[in-house]
């Protein structure tokens, strides 16, 4: 694929998409005053203390109202939301999804009637509205004027933050179909990239194929745990999707890790950069797996702790991308616009995560968006790679054709070499050439040393002529002047033995000045493949070759011929053969 249209492709994508979310990534409330789902109120947070009764802390507690965002150091904080006179009856508290080891409400009605109820992290309700978790309001017969809610031993400043409450109309709101919608699709793009890789894992066995494919499903399962999906595939505790949510979030970071380690091009790549990655995903995966298993064990500062611990990852990844594109990788291109919105996400949990005036973000319209231009931009790189790597593999594929033909075919004559003879036997015995024909020049070293190395090039040339092949005769140039001929069909014996003949006639008319006649003498052995099925060129070319030497023995020009019906090589010969 040419980068221009990958990357055009990519461009239009990207447009696309941002357009389907753009108006889904509107801003949702959660700030210190409600009402946008019709419940109007005014938040206001307090410190507490575990075990306190709820009812007397209204009073007793000193409450900061208006405020965004409220510490999560104490074992205990309550958040109290006071109604405004004639608004909408709230139905649920709702909140971002983080463990908790309780959660404790009262709902304070008009005529000054308590309602209370305490919930386990276990009795905690998923949300239709994705990453959330809600309790249902203790139901009181008398509207609601105030609703207190203390959580024990909270974990993420976000669950606080996000304190709301909603009416029960609101959830339609909040679920938004649209939304869902786009997830759903989302979803759906995730899933090619995997059908794609396992396909090219068939033919392409490259670790980057794996890599790639475990991203694109651990983003999946992200956000489908993350989002409001979850809600629709089964009902699972809220605090095991919270977890699970942290592990996948590791486990995408790793895979992301070892995609770049193996995806970034061989020279591309500073070694020790590439060896940081996998560190960076081991790293990844200890710290979301720590985080997730044992939310309370460094309560207080343990969510901070977590987003500090995702510094050194961004650094590496960060480094990787720039060190990459620096050396020109072609790779690194897709992944700076597959991580570009990722580690947008990232710097915008870190910062608002760390930053204490900030109120925590988690960007989480922007990450699933994230997670789907990650994926694209990486699977059009693979899809990139996989068409060069083909090309590669094509050019040398051709080359080495062209090599082997060239390596089989003697450069002075043009005929099939020894090797190329080798090769071929078994194949060519089974379609028939079942004669073999060793022919040897008679002394050529004198023709030589009479009219010099290029004469005698020349006739080697005619010789070859002479014997080149015809559709059931096959010619080879074994080394030096000797030469052997397979042929098939009827007369094959004669065959051959008028191309022996013909050959003097032929040298003194191509190669004229010859002070005599260039004669040759020929071993030949017929060996039916019923008489010998398993016959190996070793075995008849030796015994050809035998037959030759007693042809030179018995005076030269002439040919020696032999029907094998069954053939054991001499001792002698046997001996000579594996010397
Ligand atoms: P005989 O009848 O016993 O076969 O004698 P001969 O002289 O043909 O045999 P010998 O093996 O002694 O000599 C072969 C010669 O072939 C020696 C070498 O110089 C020559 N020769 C081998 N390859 C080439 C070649 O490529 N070009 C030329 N011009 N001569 C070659
Ligand atoms: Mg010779
Ligand atoms: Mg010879």
């Amino acid at each position: 694929m040419p980068a221009k249209s990958v990357s055009t492709w990519l461009a239009w994508l990207l447009a696309a998409i941002a357009l389907l979310c753009a108006p889904a990534t509107q801003a949702r409330p959660a700030g210190p005053s409600g009402g946008e789902y019709g419940v109007q109120y005014v938040r206001c947070f307090a410190d507490g203390t575990p075990g306190e009764a709820l009812d007397s802390v209204t009073a007793s507690a000193r409450w900061t109202c208006g405020e965004a965002t409220h510490p999560i150091a104490p074992a205990r904080v309550y958040v109290r939301f006071d109604l405004r006179p004639g608004t909408e009856q709230p139905r649920y508290f709702e909140t971002r999804r983080a463990a908790v080891s309780a959660i404790d409400v009262l709902v304070v009605d008009t005529v000054g009637g308590m309602h209370r109820e305490r919930f386990a992290p276990s009795e905690l309700q998923a949300s239709r509205r994705g990453g959330y978790m809600r309790v249902p309001l203790p139901v009181a017969s008398k509207p609601a004027r105030a609703v207190i809610v203390a959580f024990d031993m909270p974990t993420h400043r976000m669950a606080l933050e996000q304190a709301q409450l909603v009416p029960s109309r609101a959830h339609d709101l909040l679920a938004g179909r649209r939304l869902l919608l786009i997830l759903a699709g989302l979803c759906g793009m995730l899933l090619m990239p995997l059908i794609f890789n396992a396909a090219f894992y068939r033919i392409l066995r490259e670790p980057f194929v794996v890599w790639h494919s475990a991203l694109a499903l651990s983003l999946l399962l992200t956000i489908l745990v993350s989002s409001g999906l979850s809600f629709y595939a089964g009902h699972l505790p809220v605090m095991a999707m919270s977890a699970m949510n942290t592990w996948l979030f590791g486990l995408s970071v790793a895979a992301a890790g070892m995609f770049a380690r193996s995806f970034i091009e061989e020279s591309k790549l500073h070694p020790w950069l590439r060896r940081a990655l996998p560190l960076a995903a081991g790293w990844a995966v200890l710290a979301s797996g720590l985080h997730a298993t044992f939310p309370f064990v460094l309560r207080p500062v343990q969510s901070e702790l977590y987003y500090w611990a995702y510094v050194p990852v961004l650094v590496v990844f960060l480094w990787v991308l720039v060190d990459a594109l620096r050396r020109g990788s072609r790779a690194a291109r897709y992944q700076a616009i597959g991580w570009a919105p990722m580690i947008g996400v990232g710097l915008i949990r870190l910062v608002s995560g760390l930053v204490p005036a900030l109120a925590s973000d988690d960007a989480m319209m922007l990450f699933y968006t994230g997670c789907v231009i990650e994926v694209l931009a990486t699977t059009l790189g693979v899809a990139d790679r996989f068409m060069a790597i083909k090309d590669e593999r094509d050019r040398a594929q051709t080359e080495a054709q062209v090599l082997e033909r060239l390596s089989e075919r003697d450069p002075l004559t043009g005929l099939l070499n020894r090797r190329a003879l080798q090769d071929r036997f078994a194949m060519l015995r089974a379609e028939g050439y079942t004669t073999l024909a060793v022919i040897d020049l008679d002394h050529f070293k004198r023709v030589n040393d009479t009219h010099g190395h290029a004469i005698g090039d020349r006739v080697l040339k005619a010789v070859a002529k002479v014997l080149a092949q015809d559709a059931d005769t096959l010619a080879f140039r074994m080394g030096g002047e000797e030469f052997l001929l397979l042929l098939r069909g009827r007369d094959a014996v004669q065959r051959a033995e008028n191309r022996r003949r013909a050959l003097s006639a032929r040298i003194a008319e191509e190669v004229d000045g010859l002070e005599a006649l260039v004669t040759a003498s020929m071993g030949l052995v017929e060996v039916p493949a019923s008489a010998m099925p398993n016959a190996g060129l070793h075995e008849l070319y030796q015994r050809a070759d035998q037959l030759l030497y007693e042809a030179k023995q018995a005076g030269r020009n002439r040919t020696l011929s032999e029907r094998l019906k069954t053939f054991v090589p001499r001792r002698a010969e046997r001996r000579k053969a594996a010397a």
